[in-house]
């Protein structure tokens, strides 16, 4: 591969931390590899923050401080403003979830709009996101997408969800700020694509403002593109895709056995990978009509993008082409990308500590089932520790 393999330089990837924040972090990948370990300490939170127990404090000088900003967007300003400095972006996560009620969701969008006016103001963070379940009942997105009938009442209460994403993307329009969607369960996914391809042909005539995400463990999802992609030609507008593998593996295939469907997910993971690299691939070979945004901790994955665009004439620094990463996670591909002049944003989630804890847990559980994910944030931990002679 003609690309060097920069992502072994852990001296850049991890310049912002402190020797004892590496020993934090390495501390926690080692916790994180245990699997039991995790379901003990799952477990013990949820019922320690249940039960009003003084663990606020533990949670947030360890797992909290690791993966999350802060607990207000505030509070986050100064990680967004050091990683800036070292030329990676951010895009603030108001990772609150599990909510279910109207005044919840309102909150979720006030909360998401500020955050657009907030973006507006500052380089350093170019674009804004939103979860649909933050904006509606998943049931409500359930039912939708599989065509059945709404009552009076779920009609209205539809009507709700389509204004919070359409003040949320109008405002985008309006500021200049991309704003990603994320995907979610398979079975609430299709009216969630039906609504956001509505914003789409609404705020991308001319450039793409609005992007959906790809979930390319699905195996239909290519297809998906191609279909929408002629769409968008057909009607005159830009595509943004966000490109991930996805986060809730085991949750599909569990409850396509148990209610008898054929699973949305790729048979394995070279399938996987297979899916999201030709997606890779057939976006930033149609950039004039799609915007991508690839979201993941996967370095191959990574060297073939910029591989690609190499291949294909396309700088650098091309505003349609963005690489992301969680906070917290694969410090070593965001700033040795952002080091060679590539577009790069963290995902920086915050919020109240117990809000967040959903969002942590299922880190903790990505790094632990995840072959090779916890491996590789360990060894690169350990060769900086080595390096530095911590
Ligand atoms: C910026 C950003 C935004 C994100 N937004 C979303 C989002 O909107 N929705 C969402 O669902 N996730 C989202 N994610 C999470 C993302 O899906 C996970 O981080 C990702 O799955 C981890 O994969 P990876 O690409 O880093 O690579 P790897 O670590 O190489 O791949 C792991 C992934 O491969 C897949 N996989 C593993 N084993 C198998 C198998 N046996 N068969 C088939 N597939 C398998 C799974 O998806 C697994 O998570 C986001 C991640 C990032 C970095």
């Amino acid at each position: 591969m003609a690309t060097d393999r920069i992502f072994e330089n852990t001296e850049i990837a991890f310049q912002l931390k402190s020797d004892s924040e590496l020993e934090r972090a390495y501390f926690l990948f080692k916790m994180i590899s245990h699997q039991p370990l995790v379901r003990i300490g799952t477990a013990a939170t949820n019922f320690a923050l249940k039960a009003h127990l003084p663990v606020e404090g533990l949670i947030r000088s360890t797992v909290f401080d690791h993966f999350c900003g802060g607990i207000n967007e505030k509070d986050c300003l100064s990680v967004v403003e050091n990683m800036f400095n070292k030329g990676v972006s951010s895009v603030l996560d108001f990772s609150v979830e599990g909510k279910e009620d109207e005044k919840e969701f309102d909150a979720a969008m006030q909360k998401t709009c500020e955050l657009v006016e907030f973006a507006h103001t500052q380089d350093s963070m170019p674009i804004a996101v939103f979860k649909p379940t933050g904006f509606g009942r998943l049931r409500l997105f359930e039912k939708k997408g599989n065509g059945l009938a709404f009552t009076a009442q779920e009609e209205n209460e539809w009507n709700r969800v389509v204004a919070r994403f359409d003040n949320v993307c109008k405002l985008g329009k309006e500021k200049d700020v991309e704003i990603l969607i994320d995907a979610e369960e398979s079975w609430m996914q299709d009216a969630a694509d039906d609504l956001v391809e509505e914003m789409m042909l609404r705020y991308n005539k001319d450039v793409p403002i609005v992007y959906n995400t790809l979930q390319l463990y699905r195996w239909d999802r290519l297809d998906y593109l191609k279909q929408i992609h002629k769409r968008a030609q057909d009607k005159g507008y830009k595509l943004g895709f966000k490109i991930v593998r996805g986060a809730y593996m085991e949750k599909e295939r569990d409850r396509a056995e148990e209610k008898g469907y054929v699973s949305p997910i790729c048979e394995n993971k070279a399938a996987t990978d297979d899916n999201f690299n030709e997606t890779l691939k057939y976006i930033l070979q149609h950039l004039d009509d799609i915007s991508l945004f690839i979201g993941t901790h996967n370095e191959e994955s990574s060297y073939l993008a910029m591989e690609l665009m190499k291949q294909y004439g396309v700088l650098k620094n091309d505003n349609r082409v963005w690489f992301g990463q969680l906070y917290g996670m694969s410090d070593h591909i965001s700033f040795n990308l952002a080091n060679h002049g590539y577009n790069v944003a963290k995902y920086v989630p915050f919020g109240p500590v117990k809000d967040v804890m959903p969002y942590l847990i299922r880190r903790a559980e990505e790094n632990t089932s995840v072959a090779g994910q916890t491996n590789r944030e360990l060894n690169l931990l350990k060769t900086e520790k080595k390096r530095r002679k911590v």
